[in-house]
Formats: C-alpha cells, structure tokens, sequence
C-alpha cells in the first residue's frame, strides 16, 4: 500500500494551498478531489460568481454613457455567450491549480476519499487504499437543502445556477444572506424579474444597520421585489411554471426557485467516525488554533470547519498548517480582523465592527459617515447613492469599524484593512492627504461626527 507523509482530502482553496506548501517543505503529498480541483471558490463560487457580477453591471453603464455623449445600439444580453465564456475561463483556471500541484509534485486523484482507519483511506472509485503519517480534511461545505417542505427537489441551490442552460425570466430567490442578494441583483440586472423572498425584516443580518437598510431600498427601488417576514411553503410544478406558496397564502408563478439558505460542512461520506475525528451538530470538524483535530496527526482546515467561511480564510488556514506542521514553524490562527465584500450592486463592503457590535464594547463612541451622489452621476443623471461610515472609540480614537456601500466598496475596503490592521486612528485619517477627485478621498475629509454617542 502506497504511503505518504500527508494526505489531504479537498483539493479546493485551503487543501491546494496545504497540499503545496507542504511539499514544498519536502513533504511526499497527495490529493484526493471527487469532483474538479479549484473548489467551491473557483468551480462555482467566488470567481464564476464576480463574472456574472461583471456581466450584469454593464447593462447599467450603456445607460449611463448616453450622458456623456455616447450613442449605443440598443443593447441585448445573451445567457449562453456568457456561460460560454466563463466556463472556459473556470476551465483555465482549473488547470492553473492542476498544474502548480503538479509543479510542486504533489499526488493528485480525482476520487472521493473515505476513511478506513485513522491512517487509512479508501479511494471511493478505483477502492484504492493509500496510508499516510498526517491528514488534512478540506472538503469545504454544500448548500444546505434541508426544507421539509412540499416540492423542495424543485428548488435550485447556487451549484445550479451556473449549469442553468438558459436564463429563468422569473426567478423566486429565497434567503437574505451573501449568495441571495448577490444573486437576486445580478440576475435582476441581467434581465429576469426577481422576487427575493427572506424571513427577517432586512437583508444581510450580521452587517452593520445603515447598509442593510439602504441596501435593501436600493434592492426595490432597483426593481427587485423583496418580500419579508415570509418563507417558501410549498413549490408545485406546472409543465415548466413554478407555483410558489409563501407561508403567508401568497402565491406566485415563477420559472425557477433559487434556496440560498447557508451553507454547512462537507463531511457526508468521509468516515469521519472510523477516524475518530469529532464535529458537531451541524457536522463542523472541531479543531484548535492549529487546525488539529481530536486525533492528533489530523487536521482540518476551511469551510468543513466553520470558522470564517471565507475563501482567503481557508488559504490562511491551509498555509499555516504546512507552516506548522512541515515547517516547523508554530502558526496559530487567532481572532481575526475579517474584510468582506458582498458583491451586489451597489456594492457592499465592511471591516471591523458594526455600530451595534462597537456600542458594546465602546460605548463611547462617534460616528462619521457620509452620503453623497458620485461624480459619475452627474452627467449620466444614473447611480446610485454611495454611503460611508466610519466608527470610531472617543476615548482612544482607534478606528473600529469601516462600512461602505456603492462602487468599489470591496477594493476600498481591502486598504483600509491594512490602516485598521496596523491600529490607524481618526487622527491618522485626517493626517493623510486625499487623492482628489475620488470616492475615496470622503474616508479622509469626514470632519465631524454625525453622531456622538452616550456623551
Ligand atoms: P448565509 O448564512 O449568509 O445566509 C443564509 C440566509 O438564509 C439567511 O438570510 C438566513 O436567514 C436564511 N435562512 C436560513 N435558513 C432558512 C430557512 N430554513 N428558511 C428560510 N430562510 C432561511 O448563507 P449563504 O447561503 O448566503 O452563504 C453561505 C456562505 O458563503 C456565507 O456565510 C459566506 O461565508 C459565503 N459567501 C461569501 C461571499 C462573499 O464573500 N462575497 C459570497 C457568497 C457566499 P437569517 O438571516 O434569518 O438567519
């Protein structure tokens, strides 16, 4: 039987770049990935995702043009020529992350891996049986589908969207989290009639209020209609039609029903109690700030452990398990200071705490924000409202939170990552100088605060 010093089960974001670096270091590393190496991120996340994003923005921008003395065609979108073309940049991809596992001489088998005994497992198609002295598990997470509700197999989760031949004129959307908003906005601004249906009363919980509110305007105002306090009952098939019954009697006929509902780990089928490994309820690997599992020489990293179910998390994750463990070089992952991005548009971007989470633990606390129509806007007479906030600690003047919705609010959010991950103050904003004319220039000319609160 063939042995290896690790074996990592996942061949996406965290396990790629595990599987790396610890050969790399020396390692004899293979990789077990049942379905296309490259993971949730780039198969049919994070990347085909911003694609369509692109896609649907441009709509917004023929418009636009004509106020700057541009005189388009009427201008029409075509679903396959886009699905086309993102397939194969997917495809390209793929192979990129083939060929630096290759490169770095790492095992790659394209086969479900289940565990045998907790050095043992058995490659599902060929019934393969490898050893191995170390293994990671980074099998990431699947949509969770668990409705019991009449008609749930009629239901598409976001796997699905990205088979779609052709585009649903009406698509019923339900869920308020990242993949609901993404989705309803891009689908709406590529052309199908949305209706974004979520139990709570705004969208995004997690985020801080001002953005969630004005976000979920924008959603109507932009022709989504967002229907709250309600869930799907039931979806009965009619020929192609969809009849939708919302826990309140109300029924609506769409082409296709999208369930962004969360998401939970991937662990169905990977033997994990032959291993001994333990997880909880929810099927989460439990692991501690060096990714190790209850059975010492395995390890789990990513989604499959639900920390921060983010992709850079996982490759953070994944890279310093190598470091730690092939390396040599102890790298805990600890509290962390998490920048998001939800790519709806506008766009939403956010860093550090939100108001409600600052007043807790400040509650002396100011806060700047502005809103203002972008400079773009003026001739084009289009665009939506750009807003900024700023919270900051009176007592000390450290910067606590960042929150931005409308263009770009991801890119600048990255930066300001870096001023908060370095500590920046109030004052430190005020010091440094604007580039001018910019959006960004309004996180350094916030003068005074449009709330001082518990003074
Ligand atoms: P989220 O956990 O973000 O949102 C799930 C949504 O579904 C919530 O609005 C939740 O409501 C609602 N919901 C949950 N269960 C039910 C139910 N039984 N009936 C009706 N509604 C329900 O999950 P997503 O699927 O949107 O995304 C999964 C993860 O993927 C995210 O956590 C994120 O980490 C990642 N992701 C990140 C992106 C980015 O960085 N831009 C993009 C896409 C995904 P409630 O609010 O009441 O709980």
């Amino acid at each position: 039987m063939e042995e290896f010093d690790l074996f990592v089960i996942g061949g996406g974001s965290g396990g790629v770049r595990a599987a790396r670096i610890a050969a790399q270091y020396g390692a004899r590393v293979a990789l077990a990935e049942g379905y296309r190496v490259g993971g949730t991120c780039v198969i049919r996340g994070c990347v085909p995702k911003k694609l369509m994003v692109y896609a649907s923005r441009f709509g917004q921008e023929f418009d636009e043009a004509a106020g700057y003395g541009w005189q388009a065609e009427p201008s029409r979108f075509d679903w396959t020529v886009l699905k086309a073309n993102r397939d194969r940049e997917v495809a390209r991809l793929e192979a990129i992350y083939e060929s630096n596992l290759a490169k770095a001489g790492v095992t790659v088998m394209h086969e479900h891996a289940r565990f045998v005994d907790p050095h043992t497992l058995q490659l599902q198609a060929s019934g393969t049986q490898v050893r191995a002295k170390r293994i990671l598990i980074a099998t990431g997470g699947v949509p969770l589908m668990e409705h019991r509700i009449p008609g749930i197999e009629l239901a598409h989760n976001s796997n699905d969207v990205f088979e779609w031949p052709t585009q649903p004129r009406r698509v019923l959307v339900q869920g308020g989290g990242y993949i609901a908003v993404e989705f309803a906005c891009l689908l709406n601004a590529l052309g199908s009639e949305v209706t974004l249906v979520y139990r709570g009363a705004e969208v995004l919980r997690g985020f801080d209020h001002d953005l969630r509110s004005r976000l979920q305007a924008q959603l109507q105002a932009d022709g989504i209609d967002v229907l709250t306090h309600r869930t799907v009952e039931s979806i009965h098939a009619n020929g192609g039609v969809r009849e939708v019954t919302l826990s309140d009697g109300h029924r609506i006929e769409v082409d296709a029903v999208l369930f962004a509902t969360g998401r939970m780990p991937n662990v169905a089928g990977l033997g994990l109690a032959e291993a001994g490994v333990e997880h909880n309820a929810m099927g989460a690997i439990k692991v501690d700030a060096f990714s190790q599992t209850c059975v010492p020489h395995i390890h789990a990293v990513g989604d499959v452990t639900n920390r921060i179910n983010l992709t850079p998390a996982a490759i953070r994750e994944g890279h310093a398990y190598a470091d730690t463990v092939f390396g040599h070089r102890p790298t805990p992952i600890g509290p962390r200071l998490v920048p998001s991005a939800v790519f709806t548009t506008p766009e939403l971007g956010s860093v550090g705490l939100t108001e409600e989470q600052a007043l807790e633990a400040h509650p002396r606390l100011d806060v700047y924000q502005s809103e203002f129509r972008p400079m773009k806007a003026t001739l084009s007479g289009h665009g939506h409202k750009v807003f900024m906030k700023l919270l900051v600690d009176r007592d000390d003047g450290r910067v606590l939170g960042c929150h931005m919705l409308g263009p770009d609010a991801g890119e600048m959010v990255q930066l300001l990552a870096v001023a908060m991950q370095a500590g920046a103050s109030k004052a430190d904003f005020d010091a440094t100088l604007a580039v001018h004319p910019t959006a960004a220039e309004e996180w350094v000319t916030m003068r005074s605060p449009a709330r001082r609160l518990n003074e």
